[in-house]
């Protein structure tokens, strides 16, 4: 009996059918399945595109989950081609009809200029930083993945932007998109938590990217020192995965609806006044859009005063805050978002109610013969819309009912 090694491989590769890396690439395709035999050392430095990790030390208890199909071609790859071999046969043993080796391993595919990627996987800061993510079935690590990716843009560094931004940069979304276009006064810091003494007059945009980025690198921030307009939104909008509305005037709030239902972007909505906040999501198409509630910006007599509006100064905190959870949810796919319902907090009751908000099948943007098809850019407007809504809740969610 041949008793050494190499005897021993030598009678496995006779017993096991081999395929050089062009072969292979090939073979590659629906009707296949790629097997990585290697320890998660080796996948975590790159792997074949459509590979199934299934290290040769798990591989009889992993096999059939992940190479589920015993019909079906079988291709394993280990780095030069030894423990695929070995890892083939014990799938022919396993009932597996037709097994391959790849000759030459991952290097070899490597060192023929074949495609390969590199597995997303944390890094060990980041698995420490998320942790608290990690240990949640609900998010993990594929979910905390999924916000390093993600896209948020926040219109506005103000009260209700500063919390949602400062939690969202907390929590690892990659990129957050800020629009704003004024300068940090001192009337914003009872509330702007962006923002500090020392930035008064520096725009609000390089304040906010200061501060997150100083709380998270993980966090890229994009400033947009600007006002949403017709002619920019289209291209601000674009590249994001969930917008927070926390616009301060008519123009950005109604122009800010028509290009989500146009771009098909949920939006956060949140708006303060005083005492009293609101948050809900419009998701196109889903719920109800702002449009669904308020057809037209109001008559400019009819609109609140010029003058500024008072806020406790924590109740965007409250908001702003409710409005990160909101994207957070819409950004992992998980929970009941705050569509079609429409959530009112009084700060000095301390409570909370809820008012069901429905599509008005007559909206002019998202309704079923829609009347608005351009933006519009409203002028004239020099109210904050939070003291609106704040009177007119009532009326609109009638309205919607
Ligand atoms: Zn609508």
């Amino acid at each position: 009996m041949g008793s050494t090694y190499r005897d021993y491989f030598a009678q496995l590769k006779a017993k096991v059918h081999e395929e050089p890396p062009q072969r292979v690439s090939e073979l590659l395709g629906p009707d296949i399945q790629l097997g990585d035999v290697r320890e998660k050392n080796e996948w975590d430095e790159g792997f074949i595109p459509g590979a199934v990790h299934v290290p040769k030390s798990y591989l009889e208890q992993w096999a059939e989950e992940r190479l589920p199909d015993k019909n079906k071609t079988t291709i394993l790859y280990c780095a030069g081609g030894v423990r695929s071999v070995m890892a083939a046969d014990t799938l022919a043993k396993l009932g597996y009809r037709n097994v391959i080796s790849l000759a030459g391993g991952f290097n070899r595919w490597k060192d023929s200029g074949f495609k390969w990627e590199k597995p997303e996987t944390l890094s060990s800061e980041q698995a420490q930083r998320y942790s608290r993510h990690l240990l949640i079935p609900q998010v993990g690590e594929k979910g905390q993945q999924t916000l390093l990716r993600s896209k948020v843009l926040l219109i506005g560094a103000g009260g209700l932007g500063s919390p949602a931004a400062y939690y969202l940069a907390a929590a690892g979304v990659g990129t957050l998109g800020i629009v704003d276009s004024d300068v940090v006064d001192a009337t914003n810091l009872q509330r702007q938590i962006l923002h500090s003494t020392e930035r008064l007059g520096e725009p609000k945009v390089d304040s906010a990217k200061q501060t997150l980025e100083a709380l998270n690198p993980d966090v890229k921030v994009v400033g947009y020192r600007e006002r949403l307009t017709s002619e920019n939104i289209d291209r601000i909008i674009a590249d994001y995965d969930v917008v927070i509305d926390g616009a301060d005037n008519f123009p950005t709030r109604y122009l800010l609806n028509d290009a989500s239902v146009k771009w098909n972007k949920p939006v956060v909505h949140g708006s303060i006044y005083r005492f009293e906040g609101q948050v809900t999501v419009f998701k196109p198409h889903e719920g109800p859009c702002y449009r669904c509630l308020f057809h037209q910006p109001p008559p400019p007599e009819l609109a609140p005063s010029c003058a500024e509006a008072g806020v406790l100064g924590v109740l965007p905190g409250v908001i702003g805050t409710i409005q990160a959870n909101e994207a957070l949810k819409l950004l992992l796919g998980i929970g009941e978002p705050l569509v079609g319902r429409y959530l009112l907090f009084d700060a000095l009751d301390a409570t909370f109610r809820e008012v069901k908000l429905r599509r008005d099948p007559k909206c002019p943007v998202c309704g079923e013969h829609p009347t608005i098809t351009e933006y519009i850019d409203y002028e004239g407007f020099c109210a904050s819309p939070g003291e609106w809504e704040a009177q007119h809740k009532l009326q609109g969610a009638a309205a919607a009912d």
